[in-house]
């Protein structure tokens, strides 16, 4: 009999009525003849509410207590949705982290799937039952509760479709599937029908938070195919899978955004070797990620202007670090919290040269400043101011042709 994953997000079990749909959903499916592994997030809202609570005592609140705390959410929805089940007349149960156990590593707040153990949820498949499990969540080493990051039910889905073999991994979402932007922000934004997972994984990773980015990478490694659907429609949705079953017709397929940025200038720095290793080395060492780095030609060879980008939620400690740093020298920091990041991504880019000026002249018409760039093989980033992030989305559709 096969196997099937169904992961349900936030919005899908955000009320009881949409739990009650869930469980029609299921029971259909249960129905086929399918063993089914049910994958839940938290009810929409609660995880941000959990998380506005604990940094009302503290803004630094402890990172095991917070995935102690952020854990509960899915607690409530795994229950409500098995309590939903049972009172179909089906044969359901959930089980928390602990109980199964998922067993994770890495650190509080973004923690990896390592293994599960799968005995009692096979054979209670084997019985005819449905196992609903929660996303999100997991335990360390020690014991300790852990989770996977925001939007971590995503990983949980996939690594669960990769330790119990399962045919198909099906994400069932707010929206028919994933388009070539966010499609409550672009009314023209298309719906794709196939897209290849390194093409998904750029999309994720540069802010289309339909799918985790680490949830698309361990599908990618493990080649497990992943269908992402509405719960709230039949729309066919997008299957993500491996480049080479698909057809390249459009050389960009997305458009991405994120207004989570921050741009760092530091001016008269000394131009020669090391002095960019001395700025990030301490960055670095707290785990600041740098995104994008430009250095400005030197016009005396002596010094020269560096400019970089950061989340926006590090920028105060990468200012401060900047500043305690005695290894340096420079005659002025600026920076600018009001940016943002559009980014064309498309396997086809690969074979089509000209896409990076084709993005600069249109952006260029519209009188949109680039303040950074960067790219690599099947995508094209650039910083720009952030209330020009909508016209720059529209006329980036237009010109690469996806609306
Ligand atoms: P879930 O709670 O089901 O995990 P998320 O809120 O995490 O759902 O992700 C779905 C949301 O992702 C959509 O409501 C949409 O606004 C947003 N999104 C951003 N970019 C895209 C895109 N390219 N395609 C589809 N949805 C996108
Ligand atoms: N509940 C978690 C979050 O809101 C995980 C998830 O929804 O995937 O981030
Ligand atoms: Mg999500």
């Amino acid at each position: 009999m096969t196997k099937k994953v169904l992961k349900f997000g936030g919005t899908s079990v955000g009320s009881i009525e949409r739990i009650k749909l869930v469980a029609d959903i299921i029971s259909n499916e249960h129905k086929k003849g399918y063993k089914l592994i049910i994958v839940l997030s938290a009810m929409s809202g609660i995880t941000n509410s959990l998380i506005s609570k604990s940094k009302k005592i503290s803004e630094n609140f402890d990172a095991r207590e917070l995935d102690v705390l952020l854990s509960t959410g899915e607690q409530e929805s795994i229950s409500l949705l098995a309590g939903a089940l049972v009172s179909k007349g089906l044969k359901a149960k959930s089980w928390l982290n602990w109980q199964i156990p998922i067993l994770t590593s890495g650190e509080h707040g973004n923690a990896r799937i390592i293994n599960l153990s799968k005995e009692k949820i096979n054979k209670f498949l084997d019985s005819g039952g449905i196992a609903v499990l929660p996303g999100f969540q997991g335990i360390s080493e020690n014991g300790d509760i852990t989770t996977t990051g925001r939007g971590g039910s995503d990983a949980t889905a996939v690594a669960i479709a990769k330790l119990f073999e399962t045919d198909t991994c099906e994400i069932f979402t707010d929206v028919d599937g994933i388009y070539s932007s966010d499609p409550n922000k672009i009314p023209v934004a298309k719906k794709i029908d196939k897209i290849s997972y390194e093409e998904m994984l750029e999309l994720s990773s540069l802010g289309a938070k339909v799918m985790q980015p680490s949830a698309v990478q361990t599908a990618m490694m493990y080649q497990i195919p992943l269908h992402v659907k509405s719960t709230f429609t039949n729309r066919e949705g997008t299957k993500i899978f491996s480049e080479e079953s698909i057809n390249y017709d459009k050389v960009v397929t997305g458009v991405a955004y994120s207004k989570d940025e921050a741009k760092i200038t530091l001016q008269g720095v000394d131009d020669k070797p090391g002095v960019a290793a001395d700025i990030f080395s301490p960055l670095s060492e707290k785990q600041i990620n740098i995104d994008m780095v430009i250095q400005n030609i030197s016009l005396d060879g002596k010094k020269t202007d560096l400019t970089f980008t950061v989340k926006r939620s590090d920028l105060r400690k990468s200012t401060d670090l900047i500043k305690k740093n005695k290894k340096i020298k420079f005659s002025n920091l600026s920076f600018n919290e009001k940016v943002s990041k559009i980014s064309v991504v498309g396997a086809g880019m690969v074979a089509t040269p000209g896409v990076t000026y084709k993005m600069f002249k249109a952006l260029a018409e519209e009188k949109i400043n680039i303040l950074a760039i960067s790219t690599s093989e099947i995508k094209i980033s650039v910083i720009i101011n952030e209330d020009d992030t909508l016209k720059a989305i529209k006329k980036l559709h237009s010109e690469f042709k996806l609306d």
